[in-house]
């Protein structure tokens, strides 16, 4: 299958003829081409934006907002299509491609497609100075959105939905690891109305691609979600040219569990957010710290449903783990399960690639729970983003607020526990943008989302994305 770039509402091919493999992560096999795009690629689609961007910006809200959800509507009644594409791409469950990616992308669409009707902007009289200041919140103009390749369509277009909505013009660029549903997404588009140039999406490296949409002088605002050491290199470039930033970046979340939680949620949870798509998801609370007097009961009803999750096939609907996606980060993950030597940690099940019949070439890993005993070490300092989550007990609250923020990152962490004040102690004190108490992953389109520390900088969703995709400019006007 030949993947092509979307300028200007239309599929094209890379200027310099030169294409990129895509492998499926489920059996190894090549089964792709997407475009290697150059600097001169990302121009075309600079210039098709720009163009767009007079008219786009001056489309009635509403107009904007009906064709948005009308991206939507056309994504849920292609929900089969989207997903199985993403799970052969990206080697996830169809299962959770068909109940969660898909669905959220739509979701992303709708939810800006009706937000933007709903942004609204200050006024201030100035009372005793015959004057009045309102505030106008105007698109920026071309803006550029560049995501991963863990939840591939869901971050692509939590970036390009409220972009748009708003009023701008984009250049996109998804992971080149995974580049289908963003392939498929421009169909969708066309056939939606989006008008030619208000959506361009270029495939390529992130190091060629994704670099000439950073330095690009008059793309003048980035939203990137991706690795901290691929934000801090986009930072350096963008900063001197006063862009706009925003990074979502990685995570090493933690899970904390007191004694008087639900017990039988906290454990079927937990088992969803330690290895829910692999454990490739950023907000994976892959630090897991129990109360000392349910230790070792967790221990070994943690380790019981591990060892009953299925691996397999990503299109078998009873896959609980499908494939890793790509050998790189099959490595990497691998390279972890040595620090049992290293650093004193004992697995306690997993730590195994496997092989699957019919499939022996694809990138299968166990889910592997290491005891640990020491919160310095790397498998609890260091993002793995694979199956491999770490548990350890704590003695008391403090002691567990000390070891889930003694870490360079501060993306999510969840806390199990059925107490009021310590809900609200623990919400206050531990360091990370978004908290979960007796719950994972809940989601509501309108809360900010993003990270402190090494996990980012800006915030997304709701408001906030639209906040950050327009250029706020006070009038004040004397009378
Ligand atoms: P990367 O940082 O490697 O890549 C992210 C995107 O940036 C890809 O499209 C990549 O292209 C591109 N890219 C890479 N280098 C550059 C560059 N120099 N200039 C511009 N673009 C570049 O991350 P991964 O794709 O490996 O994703 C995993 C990471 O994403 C994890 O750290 C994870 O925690 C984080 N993440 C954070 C989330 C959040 O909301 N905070 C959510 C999901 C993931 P290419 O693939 O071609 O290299």
């Amino acid at each position: 299958m030949e993947i092509q770039n979307y300028i200007n509402g239309k599929f094209v091919k890379p200027i310099s003829n030169d294409w990129i493999d895509n492998y499926c992560p489920a059996d190894g096999e090549i089964y792709g081409q997407i475009p290697n795009s150059s600097t001169a690629d990302v121009e075309n689609a600079y210039k098709a934006a720009e163009t767009a961007f007079n008219d786009w910006s001056q489309t009635s809200i509403e107009e904007r907002s009906r064709i948005l959800i009308k991206i939507s509507e056309l994504l849920e009644a292609n929900l089969d299509r989207f997903a199985e594409a993403e799970s052969k791409d990206n080697g996830k469950p169809i299962g959770l491609a068909k109940t969660i990616d898909i669905p959220r992308a739509a979701s992303n669409f709708r939810f800006f497609g009706n937000a933007i009707t709903q942004f609204s902007s200050e006024s201030h009289e100035s009372v005793g100075q015959d004057a009045v200041n309102f505030t106008l919140r105007q698109p920026i103009g071309v803006v550029g959105c560049i995501s991963p390749w863990n939840l591939p369509l869901y971050l692509f277009t939590w970036k390009i939905a409220p972009a748009i909505a708003a009023g701008n013009c984009v250049v996109a660029k998804p992971s080149e690891i995974t580049p289908l549903t963003a392939f498929l997404l421009g169909e969708i588009c066309t056939e939606a109305g989006l008008p030619n140039g208000v959506l361009n999406i270029v495939h390529g490296f992130g190091k060629t691609t994704g670099h000439a949409i950073i330095e690009h002088p008059n793309i003048k605002a980035i939203s990137f979600t991706g690795g901290t050491s691929t934000g801090a290199q986009i930072a350096k470039i963008a900063a001197p040219m006063f862009k706009k930033l925003s990074l979502e970046l990685g995570g090493k979340n933690p899970n904390i569990i007191f004694a008087d939680c639900d017990y039988d949620d906290m454990l079927r949870t937990t088992v969803r957010s330690s290895f829910a798509n692999q454990g490739q998801i950023c907000l994976c609370g892959s630090r897991i710290f129990i109360e000392k007097s349910i230790y070792n009961k967790f221990k070994s009803d943690f380790v019981e449903k591990v060892k009953q999750l299925k691996i397999g096939h990503p299109s078998n609907p009873d896959t609980d783990i499908g494939a890793l996606v790509s050998i790189p980060h099959l490595e990497k993950v691998k390279s972890y399960i040595n620090f049992e030597n290293d650093e004193g940690g004992t697995i306690l099940c997993g730590g195994k690639q496997i092989t699957i019949n019919g499939y022996e070439n694809g990138y299968y890993f166990e889910p592997t729970i290491f005891e640990v005993t020491n919160n310095e070490c790397r498998l609890n300092q260091e993002e793995i983003f694979g199956p491999i989550v770490t548990i350890m007990p704590f003695d008391d609250e403090d002691n567990a607020l000390q070891m889930a923020n003694d870490i360079k990152y501060g993306l999510s962490a969840t806390v199990w526990t059925n107490n009021l004040k310590r809900t609200m102690r623990m919400s206050s004190k531990l360091q990370a943008g978004i908290v979960w108490i007796n719950t994972w992953m809940l989601r509501d389109l309108r809360t900010p989302f993003g990270g402190v520390k090494a996990s980012g900088v800006g915030r997304e969703g709701g408001f906030e994305a639209l906040r950050f995709f327009t250029e706020t400019k006070n009038v004040c006007i004397k009378y």
